[in-house]
């Protein structure tokens, strides 16, 4: 903890006015201008108390050494182990702009609009344990400057004769892009990193680790190099679009004679530099339910929100039931229903739900696997034994088994949740085969569709709700320091 040069209490970092500030005495302090002993032994480290969750091995640093007692990624309530441990330093970082109360403020009017959400995501207790973290991030810095040569193609018609004209271009760029970030942590998700983006890097200031205090800090545990081509994917296709679509060349084909990444960035000029290690600000918040977890996060510095939101089954049964039945009457009203038509609108329902279900569940198999998630992705690879990479790539397709297994009604009922509709396809295959005279049988096959379809729809609420949250995360860290 950072002292009080007044009265010994401990600073804390106040977004109002971006001080540091004493907790009993109210005293301001200039970030820049405290340090502790520590800190400035080594330029390019610091010292950071670890917590790590007993359950789940989910790494959380603070400046402060008292007691953490929940972990933010499982959502446990424990009291969380502790070691010192020395950092890197980051170079940048964006300080908290959105206090507390701002970002419970931009979170409840956000899940004003979520009518269906279950209630404890409202309720003011759980809201208050949204939690400030600073995400590590590596910030990019690539620039295109020299020499740039372009192929240009136009063809047009002139009374009989059909021209093609081709043009060697030649000219100097001068691009750079600064601060291209991506997420440096495992245990923070691509997904939500992205959807909470973008930060506004000119607000960034040189890091000095007072900053952290009050607040706490995922561990950057990502190689630099991860993100390297996507970073310079990125520039070159910016740059070329710039260059493609110039008003000079409209009704030209532009092009670089590649489109292979290296090849382009030879062809641009690209220079890629190393790197840096920046930080910002998150307010997070972790709601556990059951063997699931939903996430809530607010971007600290613009107040962005971006959150889990999982369905509650009897509110979402009892409001659809509502909308129905409007819906009934007014189709009613207008369109005289026949039997047949009947019939054969609830199998196109049922064909729908089904695919619907294949494709939730094709979502949900990859939202686990975390396949879209390349720092967790990395972590794993790192930490599985060599030899067990192969089986990666095949990542596209599910296997049959593990297909049924996604599918299953709930964790009780094995039953596929597509069987529902299934049958409701055959009963009407059947009886449009039958072809029977009296209409009974068509109301009779109606109303079997409906209580299939039914099973099916309830069976994509569930789901839905594993899809609107995560697998608890369970992080493996094979010991030893994570900075190596
Ligand atoms: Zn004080
Ligand atoms: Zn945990």
């Amino acid at each position: 903890m950072y002292e009080c040069p007044n009265c010994g209490g401990n600073l804390k970092f106040d977004i109002e006015s971006q001080l540091l500030k004493c907790d009993y005495c109210l005293t301001t302090q200039n970030p820049y201008e405290i340090t502790k002993d520590k800190d400035a032994e080594e330029s390019n480290a610091f010292n950071v108390t670890i917590f790590t969750c007993p359950q789940c091995g989910g790494e959380i640093m603070s400046t402060d050494t008292s007691a953490a007692e929940f972990c933010s990624f499982c959502g446990a309530s424990t009291i969380l182990n502790s070691r010192i441990s020395n950092e890197k330093r980051p170079t940048r970082i964006i300080p908290f702009k959105q206090t507390k109360d701002a970002c419970k403020k931009a979170y409840i009017s956000r899940m004003k609009r979520a009518l269906f959400a279950p209630d404890e995501l409202k309720e003011e207790k759980y809201i208050d344990s949204f939690r400030g973290i600073y995400m590590p991030y590596w910030a990019y810095h690539i620039s295109q400057s020299g020499n740039v040569r372009l192929k240009g193609e136009k063809s047009y018609r002139n009374g009989d004769y059909l021209y093609n004209e081709e043009y060697r271009l030649t000219g100097d760029i001068d691009a750079y892009y600064h601060n291209l970030s991506y997420d440096a942590s495992s245990s923070f998700s691509d997904n939500i990193s992205q959807r909470i983006a973008p930060f506004d890097t000119r607000d960034m200031q040189e890091f000095t680790p007072s900053f952290l205090s009050g607040f706490y800090a995922d561990t950057a545990d990502v190689d630099s190099g991860l993100y390297r081509n996507e970073a310079l994917k990125l520039a070159n296709t910016t740059s070329f679009n710039k260059l493609k679509y110039n008003r000079a060349f409209t009704g030209m084909k532009i092009s670089l004679e590649t489109n292979n990444i290296f090849a382009m960035s030879q062809a641009l000029c690209t220079t890629y530099n190393p790197p840096e290690r920046v930080m910002y600000p998150v307010w997070f918040l972790s709601c556990r339910r059951g063997e699931r977890i939903a996430y809530a996060t607010v971007n600290g510095q613009t107040g962005k929100v971006t959150a889990d939101i999982p369905v509650d089954t009897k509110k979402y049964t009892i409001g659809s039931a509502l909308l129905a039945i409007p819906i009934f009457i007014l189709l009613n009203l207008f369109f005289t229903i026949k039997p047949t038509s009947l019939l054969g609108c609830s199998n196109l329902l049922a064909v729908g739900t089904v695919f619907l279900h294949l494709w939730e569940i094709t979502k949900i198999y990859h939202r686990d696997k975390r396949n879209d998630d390349q720092g967790y992705q990395f972590r794993q690879e790192k930490n599985s034994p060599p030899g067990t990479e192969s089986k990666k790539k095949s990542s596209s397709s599910i296997p049959f088994k593990e297909l049924l297994a996604f599918s299953a009604f709930d964790e009780k009922h094995w039953l596929p949740g597509f069987i529902g509709s299934l049958i409701a396809v055959a009963v009407a295959a059947f009886i449009f085969n039958l072809n029977p005279v009296s209409d009974i049988w068509y109301y009779g096959g109606a109303i079997v569709s409906f209580f299939g379809i039914l099973f099916t729809i309830v069976a994509i609420i569930k789901k839905y709700n594993v899809l609107a949250t995560r697998k608890l995360p369970q992080f493996n860290r094979n010991g030893g320091n994570d900075n190596a």
